[in-house]
């Protein structure tokens, strides 16, 4: 079980109070998580994706690399793009896989803060249901983990979307694999429905920065590529309501990529434990400014007009850094 100081747990039971009066609103709505920050009109956090894997491949390695980042920063919540639990999520909500793979992994006092998850397709193949239950709360009060909902963190929301059941080759061609499709059949009304939640809820923010986070890439140069359907029908909606950054897991590294008709920002943070792939025949892309086959984490730093990047590797370094003011970001296309 992890320790947590007195303010966390007021924190945990601010945004369990939250949860609960928000899951009572209108169906057709995301659920909406109101994350106070410090006060002084900041907002640092940590990425992090594909990591559960009981410390192996590096995992708790990285996990050092983000106390110490976690700390220097003195980070409000860590965000995990997914695949949160190898290699077939959980078995049901008593699998020891959850405390070995997090709990036990990211022990540091500065990640004892809340981690906002949306399921990768790892997570689909276990009971899907355990991940999204409230009762891993109750293990460790850090976890929020639901398909789709939005953070509100002030000066920034953060749309955490559901992108698994839009991969259409799991659905005809799962391998051996077996997905826990419990909650998303029909998948064509449940794809029309996550787009008009998302554009809604887009449409009401007020935010000064707008983050979309998914599981799988819109574009990225490493092993899977970018995601057409991504692409054909979240892209267009992303460009339309000005959204800062779009960031995802699935590949297995740390990636910066630049949309060539909008100042949207791709920040890809897969790396979190089983990485070195040496897939990446895509890195020569014109909009492709850096790209790390291997493990690591990214941080944000938020002012209301100023944003900082950067990515850091399995030693901690800072392997690549992205800064501009959000004047500069609009102004400049
Ligand atoms: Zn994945």
């Amino acid at each position: 079980m992890a320790k947590f100081s007195k303010n966390s747990m007021v924190l945990c039971f601010l945004v369990a109070i939250v949860f609960v009066i928000s899951s009572a609103s209108a169906s057709t709505r995301l659920k909406k998580f109101d994350h106070p920050t410090k006060g002084d009109g900041t907002l640092n956090f940590l990425v992090i994706g594909d990591w559960g894997r009981r410390g192996t491949y590096n995992q708790s390695h990285v996990a050092r690399q983000m106390e110490r980042v976690g700390e220097k920063l003195d980070i409000d919540f860590v965000l995990s793009t997914g695949d949160n639990f190898y290699d077939n999520g959980l078995t049901g909500i008593h699998d020891s896989n959850f405390v070995e793979s997090f709990t036990n992994i990211y022990t540091a006092k500065s990640l004892q803060k809340q981690w906002y998850s949306v399921l990768g397709n790892h997570d689909y193949r276990g009971d899907v249901e355990a991940q999204l239950s409230p009762y891993l709360r109750k293990i460790d009060s850090r976890w929020v983990c639901l398909r789709s909902f939005v953070v509100n963190a002030e000066i920034a929301e953060i749309f955490m979307v559901d992108t698994t059941p839009f991969e259409e080759k799991y659905f005809t061609t799962p391998k051996d694999h077996i997905y826990d499709w419990r909650g998303v059949l029909p998948r064509q009304a449940y794809m029309a429905n996550v787009l008009k939640e998302l554009e809604k809820a887009l449409s009401e923010s007020t935010a000064k920065w707008k983050i979309v986070l998914g599981h799988h890439a819109i574009r990225s140069a490493g092993h899977h590529g970018d995601t057409q359907i991504l692409v054909d029908r979240f892209l267009p909606i992303l460009r339309k309501y000005d959204v800062d950054f779009y960031m995802n897991g699935h590949d297995h590294c740390l990636e910066h990529i630049s949309d060539t008709e909008s100042p949207l920002q791709f920040l890809v943070s897969g790396a979190g434990s089983k990485a070195w792939r040496g897939d990446t025949k895509g890195i020569n892309r014109d909009d492709v400014h850096f790209f790390h086959d291997g493990q690591g984490f990214m941080s944000v730093e938020l002012t209301p007009t100023e944003a900082e990047i950067k990515y850091y590797d399995v030693f901690g370094s800072v392997r690549h850094r992205w800064n501009r003011s959000k004047l500069l970001l609009h102004s400049a296309m």
